[in-house]
């Protein structure tokens, strides 16, 4: 059955959902504020576009740590290997790199934006760059008004996104609509965000980005390591950022100060053992150096005064005169070094939101209002999140994908 619909947003979802719906017949309209769709696809990915992940549907689910049961049905009707489908279908050359992670071949999130703006276009979608207000319900229909116009139409999408990097255009506007209609909004918070820390140590290091290190994150309340992984991080002036912290930081559901910290193994190829017995070799070769000066070959020059402080050894100890407890002090904090967490940085700086519309209130299999028939919710505005490897955008896709086929075939 053909119908109309509006879709209140042009982000990943919507304009996703947008394709979907065309292609089976039904008359779509994507009101979009920016001038341009798809203005946060555009910088996913460092620019790359992590697409989705290249995994089957219950790693995703294991990768979806807020409302995972909600997505079953979605992805199962739409799954990574239909998204990678979906896209080599348009001409998009897709490679899996590590940890399954798709992306376009050309490294350019613009090849997958261009993919889905010449399918709208080809399609017959009309976009409007316009601002939605409001949404109201009359009679069955819904009046959508605009900063511009006023339009009517038999089903509404909301996809408007979430409240991270408003700059984007996902400035939180969908909480505002979804609860005029009736809805509830769950506390919405960063996540994948990067963490602040206590004392002036990380600002020391800012700009040191560290490679091949274990991160751990621990919830001192439960007594439970939440996190660990091997991989990338940063150092900044307010705490720690880069890959490794933005996973970490999805683990944290209540963000209390002192309830967290984060350990980091500057060498996790080496046991203690070996690591003095690299530390022992090194200082034979220089033995009549200040030890301030002779961890160069171990450490990054801004670490070391860090390290030196935190071990107590003064920083002017030749290192033949090193005892063996000061140097298991130093393997030590090179296996173990701790940074206590003082909170989330703010959610502009998040790559997600936590929290949204409330999935009680949505029918997980057509993403339609249980409360107003007609109004369906796409995308990061509802209040699922997943951790980073393409799982945000794969949610965005799904969600969108079980909207378009509800409309499709009831929305008439
Ligand atoms: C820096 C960064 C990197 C990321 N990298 C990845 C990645 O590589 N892989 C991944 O899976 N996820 C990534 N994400 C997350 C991913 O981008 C989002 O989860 C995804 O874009 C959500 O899609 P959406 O359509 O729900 O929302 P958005 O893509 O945010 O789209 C919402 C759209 O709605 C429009 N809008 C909002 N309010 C209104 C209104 N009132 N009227 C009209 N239009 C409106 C906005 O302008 C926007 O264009 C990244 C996020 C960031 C910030």
């Amino acid at each position: 059955m053909s119908g109309s619909a509006l879709i209140v947003g042009g982000g990943a979802a919507g304009m996703f959902c947008a394709v979907c719906l065309a292609r089976g017949g039904v008359e779509c309209t994507v009101i979009e504020k920016n001038s341009s769709t798809g203005k946060k696809m555009m910088i996913t990915g460092k620019g790359r576009c992590n697409v989705t992940n290249n995994c089957d549907v219950d790693t995703v689910i294991k990768n979806i740590p807020r409302n995972p049961k909600f997505m079953y049905s979605a992805l199962y009707n739409f799954s990574p290997k239909d998204t990678m489908k979906f896209f080599e279908d348009l001409g998009v050359e897709l490679k899996t790199e590590r940890g399954n992670r798709v992306f376009p071949v050309s490294d350019k999130a613009a090849t997958i934006v261009n993919a889905l703006q010449h399918e709208m276009k080809r399609l017959g979608v009309r976009v409007l760059k316009e601002n939605v207000k409001d949404i109201a319900l009359k009679d069955g229909a819904k009046i959508v008004t605009t900063d511009k116009d006023t339009h009517c139409t038999q089903n509404v999408v909301i996809a408007t996104g979430g409240k991270s990097y408003p700059a984007t255009g996902s400035t939180g506007d969908g909480y505002i609509l979804a609860q005029k209609l009736g809805h509830t909004v769950t506390d919405v918070a960063p996540a994948l965000v990067p963490l602040t820390t206590k004392g002036s140590e990380a600002a020391q290091m800012m700009g040191l980005s560290l490679k091949n290190v274990t991160l751990s994150l621990t919830d001192i309340k439960k007594n439970k390591t939440l996190y660990k992984e091997m991989g990338e991080m940063l150092f900044t002036h307010f705490g720690i950022s880069g890959p490794l912290t933005l996973s970490a930081s999805s683990h944290i559901q209540t963000m209390e100060k002192d309830r967290y910290f984060a350990d980091i193994d500057l060498k996790p190829a080496l046991s203690k053992e070996q690591l003095d017995a690299r530390i022992l070799r090194d200082f034979s070769q220089e033995k009549n150096r200040d030890i301030a000066n002779s961890l160069g070959r171990l450490l990054p020059s801004s670490m070391i005064p860090v390290i030196i402080k935190r071990s107590g050894i003064p920083p002017e100890t030749k290192v033949n005169s090193v005892t063996k407890e000061q140097r298991a002090r130093l393997v030590d904090l090179l296996k173990c070094f701790r940074l206590y967490i003082d909170g989330f940085r703010p959610i502009e700086e998040a790559i997600i939101t936590r929290g949204g519309v409330n999935v009680k209130e949505i029918d997980p299999k057509t993403m339609q209002s249980k409360l107003c028939q007609g109004v369906y919710f796409i995308g990061e505005v509802l209040d699922v999140d997943a951790y980073t490897g393409g799982f945000n955008l794969q949610t965005a896709f799904s969600t969108a994908y079980a909207c378009a086929e509800s409309i499709k075939n009831y929305g008439g």
